[in-house]
């Protein structure tokens, strides 16, 4: 029985990935007098991942791994309106209005009906913040939980926290490293619903082998898988 629901936000609840593609592209643009685009999208993945350990995820960070590739892949030849140019992107992406998946508000006005909704991000708790108040959601959750990494550990934390027993909690999110695997590992269910582009960090090779995992098209499909697990349950017992 599903009694708790976990929602990922970023690229599960709001578009997110997309401001990042189109802010790589412009830096893109501006290296490549030095270096074709593959390089330059080499270069970047490389830096943010070596740099995730100090600035931890979001958009800062990012913005700051932009400019260090900038410097680095022009040898230091990139202009200082071109560095501003990538600050002033940054910061725009941090302005940026919500763009929601289709469907959220019925998702979650429907589930928080019978259940208690959790919404389970990570990454910058002031740019985490930010987004939950523009998106007008915040009204449908239990608790709203910015943490520094989904892992075994932090969920694990969340549950002695508010009381949740992982074969009743079920997940859902676009990554399966950090939405899926851990909750399965607990006990609870995974359910993955794939974005259209996946950042660097949250890829998988394989889908998890996994009577607990489940996979949707999209998010407003959420309330029936729910219903169907509370039917199978049913039946088996
Ligand atoms: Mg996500």
């Amino acid at each position: 029985m599903i009694l708790d629901i976990g929602f990922d936000a970023d690229d599960t609840l709001w578009h997110t990935e997309s401001l990042f593609q189109e802010t790589q592209a412009r830096l893109e643009d501006i290296l490549a007098q030095y270096a074709p685009r593959e390089e330059v999208e080499a270069r970047l993945h490389k830096t943010e991942l070596a740099n995730v350990r100090l600035f931890g995820y979001g958009i800062k960070g990012f913005t700051l791994s932009l400019v260090e590739t900038a410097i680095e892949v022009s040898n230091g030849q990139v202009k200082a309106s071109e560095i501003q140019e990538l600050l002033m992107m940054g910061k725009a992406m941090l302005d940026a209005p919500i763009d929601l998946m289709p469907g959220v508000h019925a998702v979650l006005e429907t589930l928080r009906a019978e259940h208690r909704l959790f919404l389970i991000t990570k990454g910058d708790v002031l740019d985490q913040t930010n987004k939950i108040d523009k998106s007008g959601l915040g009204l449908y959750f239990d608790a709203l939980e910015v943490v520094q990494e989904k892992s075994v550990e932090s969920y694990a934390d969340l549950f002695e926290k508010h009381s949740v027993r992982a074969p009743h909690f079920l997940m859902i999110g676009n990554s399966i490293p950090s939405d899926v695997l851990p909750v399965l590992e607990l006990g609870g269910f995974g359910v993955h619903v794939p974005y259209h582009i996946t950042a660097v960090f949250e890829r998988a090779d394989n889908d998890p082998a996994h009577d607990r995992f489940h996979r949707l098209d999209a998010l407003a499909e959420l309330p029936d898988l729910v219903a169907q697990l509370k039917g199978a349950r049913r039946r088996a017992s």
